[in-house]
C-alpha cells in the first residue's frame, strides 16, 4: 500500500528523444541527497522488449547490469553514478514485462472471468510497480517514463501516473517534464512552440506538469520563462533553464540547483530538510576542470561510432581522470580499422583498453591491440571480452598454442582457451542467459588487482557467456600469465594480469558499472594513473 512519507516525482519528455531526461532526473536525485533526503530512482520503459538484454547496441546503447543481474537501460548507470540508492530489477520496468505478467494472471485465472483490458489491469500493473519498489520506505521515488510524450505506447504509462496521482495527497507527487527549445539561428531565438504543445498534450491526458525543464543552447530570456509560463501553466519560478552544460554532465546538478530546482520540490512536497552544500558535486567538477596531467588512451571496440554503446567504461574513465587530477583524452579506435591499418594507429597511445562485446567481427584487430600492449610495456586493461582476448593473444604468442580462440568465434578450434560451460550450453532461450549480476572474486596477494583495491575480496558484476578454460590453466600460468582473481564458488577465472609489465590487467567481469566520479573503481583509477607513471 501507499507509504504515507513517500514523495513521488514522475519525469517524463517532450519534443525529441535523447534530450538528456535520464541525466535530469539522475541530477535531481542526485540534489535531493544533498538536502538530506532518501532517494529511489527507476526507470519506466514502453518498449515490448522483457528487458533490453537482447537488444542490439544500434538499438539501444549499453546494456547496464545491476548487483542482481538484471539487465537494464542506460539510464540506471547514470542513477547509480548520480546518487546512492540501491537498485535491483524492481527499478526498470518495460511494457514487455508488465504484459508478461498480466497475460500470466490471465491464463491462471486471477481475473476471475473479467475482459482483460489496459484499464484496469495493464494501468494497475504499473502502479504496483510504484508502489512495490517503495517497500522500504525512501523519502523520494523518481520515476522517469522513457520516449517522448505522443508516443503510444507510453500511455499506458502516464494513464497509470495520472491515477496514481489522483490516489495520493496532492502535496505527495510531482510532476516534472523535461522539453526542448529549439534554437533557430536565422530568426536569433528559442522557439516555445513544441513544448507548448508537448505540455496540451500532457494536459489533455490529465497531466499538469509542476516544473518545465527546458533544454537549450542559450540562456532564455526573461520574456522567454513568461511566455512559457503562461501557455504551459506553469509558475514562473519553475519554468527552468537547462543550458547545454560546459565540460561535464557532471556540472549539471550544480546547473539545476542554481535554478533551485530542489527548493522547489522541496516547498511543493512541505518538506523540511538540511541546507544544499553540494560540496561533492563543486569538487567533482572543480577537478575535472583544472586537472594537472593529461593521457592519452585508446579504447579499441566494435561499436565505436555510437555514443552510448561503451557509455559506462568512457564514464568511469572520466572518474578515474578526476581521482588522479588528470584530463584523459580518449581515441575511439574501430577493432575492424585497426585490422586493416594495423597497429601504428596505436602509437601515440599512453594506455589501451579493450572493452566488452559480442560476436566475431574485429576480434582479430583487438588481439592485435592486446599484443601491442603487451609487447611495448604499455598499459593495458581489458574488459570481459577484452580479458578473453588478452588470454587468446598470449595463448597464442607467448605460449605457443596455434590458433588459440575462444569456441565463440571459432567453435572448432584446436585450441578453446576460452570455452563455454556446460551449464550455458543447455539453455535455449536467449533472453537473461548469461552469468549476469554480481559474483565474489579471491584476489592474489602479489597483484596489481590487489594493489588497487587493496583488499582480498571483491565483488564485481558479469554479463558474459564464455569464461577461461580452466585446462589451459596450468600451461598458460607456467609461461608466465599470472591469475590474479578467481570465483571461490566456481573455480572461474576474473582476472589475468601480466607480472612483468608496468601494469596489464584483464578482468572478466565489468568494473565500469560500480565507478562513480567521486569515488572511481579502483582498478580504473590504477590504470589511469600507469598511465600517467609510464606516460612516454
Ligand atoms: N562475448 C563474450 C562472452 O559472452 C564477452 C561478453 C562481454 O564482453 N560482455 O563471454
Amino acid at each position: 500500500m501507499p507509504n504515507v512519507k513517500t514523495k513521488y516525482i514522475f519525469v517524463t519528455g517532450g519534443v525529441v528523444s535523447s534530450l538528456g531526461k535520464g541525466l535530469t532526473a539522475a541530477a535531481i536525485g542526485a540534489l535531493l541527497e544533498q538536502r538530506g533526503l532518501e532517494v529511489r530512482m527507476q526507470k519506466f520503459d514502453p518498449y515490448l522488449n522483457v528487458d533490453p538484454g537482447t537488444m542490439s547496441p544500434f538499438q539501444h546503447g549499453e546494456v547496464y547490469v545491476l548487483n542482481d543481474g538484471a539487465e537494464t537501460d542506460l539510464d540506471l548507470g547514470h542513477y547509480e553514478r548520480f546518487t546512492s540508492g540501491k537498485l535491483t530489477k524492481l527499478n526498470n520496468l518495460t511494457s514487455g514485462q508488465v504484459y508478461e505478467t498480466v497475460l500470466q494472471k490471465e491464463r491462471r485465472g486471477d481475473y476471475l472471468g473479467a475482459t482483460v483490458q489496459v484499464i484496469p489491469h495493464v494501468t494497475n500493473e504499473i502502479k504496483d510497480r510504484i508502489y512495490i519498489d517503495n517497500d522500504d520506505q525512501v523519502d523520494v521515488v523518481i520515476t522517469e517514463l522513457g520516449g517522448t510524450i505522443g508516443d503510444i505506447e507510453g500511455l499506458p504509462f502516464l494513464e497509470a501516473m495520472r491515477q496514481f496521482a489522483l490516489e495520493q495527497d496532492p502535496n505527495n507527487v510531482l510532476f516534472l517534464h523535461c522539453t526542448l527549445l529549439p534554437y533557430l539561428k536565422a530568426a536569433g531565438e528559442l522557439k516555445t512552440k513544441p513544448s507548448q504543445q508537448s505540455v496540451a498534450k500532457l494536459r489533455e491526458i490529465g497531466i499538469q506538469p509542476d516544473i518545465l525543464v527546458c533544454r537549450t543552447e542559450v540562456p532564455m530570456t526573461s520574456e522567454m520563462r513568461q511566455k512559457l509560463s503562461l501557455f504551459c501553466n506553469v509558475p514562473v519560478k519553475a519554468v527552468i533553464e537547462e543550458c547545454d552544460v560546459e565540460t561535464s554532465i557532471y556540472e549539471l546538478p550544480l546547473s539545476l540547483r542554481a535554478e533551485k530546482v530542489d527548493d522547489l520540490i522541496i516547498d511543493k512536497f512541505n518538506l523540511s530538510t538540511k541546507e544544499n552544500t553540494m560540496q561533492i558535486w563543486v569538487d567533482v567538477v572543480r577537478r575535472l576542470k583544472a586537472p594537472s596531467h593529461k593521457v592519452e588512451i585508446g579504447v579499441v571496440g566494435k561499436y565505436i561510432e555510437l555514443q552510448d554503446a561503451y557509455k559506462s567504461v568512457y564514464e568511469s574513465i572520466t572518474h578515474a581522470g578526476i581521482s588522479n587530477d588528470c584530463s584523459v583524452r580518449v581515441v575511439r579506435i574501430d577493432a575492424e580499422e585497426l585490422e586493416n591499418e594495423g597497429t601504428q594507429l596505436l602509437s601515440s597511445l599512453d594506455g589501451i583498453l579493450i572493452p566488452g562485446g559480442f560476436g566475431d567481427r574485429g576480434i582479430e584487430g583487438k588481439i592485435a591491440a592486446a599484443q601491442y600492449a603487451r609487447e611495448n610495456g604499455i598499459p593495458f586493461f581489458g574488459l570481459c571480452l577484452g580479458m578473453q582476448i588478452a588470454v587468446i593473444e598470449f595463448a597464442r604468442n607467448v605460449a605457443g598454442l596455434d590458433k588459440a580462440n575462444s569456441s565463440e568465434f571459432d567453435p572448432e578450434t584446436t585450441h578453446p582457451v576460452i570455452h563455454i560451460m556446460e551449464e550455458q550450453k543447455e539453455l535455449t532461450t536467449k533472453g537473461g542467459n548469461m552469468r549476469l549480476g554480481a559474483y565474489d572474486c579471491a584476489l592474489a596477494d602479489d597483484s596489481f588487482s590487489y594493489h588497487a583495491y587493496g583488499t582480498l575480496e571483491v565483488m564485481e558484476r558479469h554479463r558474459h557467456r564464455y569464461e577461461f578454460n580452466n585446462a589451459y590453466k596450468d600451461t598458460l600460468t607456467e609461461k608466465g600469465l599470472r591469475i590474479a582473481g578467481t570465483n571461490p564458488d566456481k573455480d572461474l577465472v576474473e582476472i589475468v594480469e601480466m607480472p612483468e609489465h608496468p601494469w596489464f590487467v584483464a578482468v572478466q567481469f565489468h568494473p565500469e558499472f560500480q565507478s562513480k566520479p567521486h569515488a572511481a573503481h579502483p582498478l580504473f583509477a590504477n590504470f589511469i594513473a600507469a598511465t600517467l607513471k609510464y606516460k612516454k
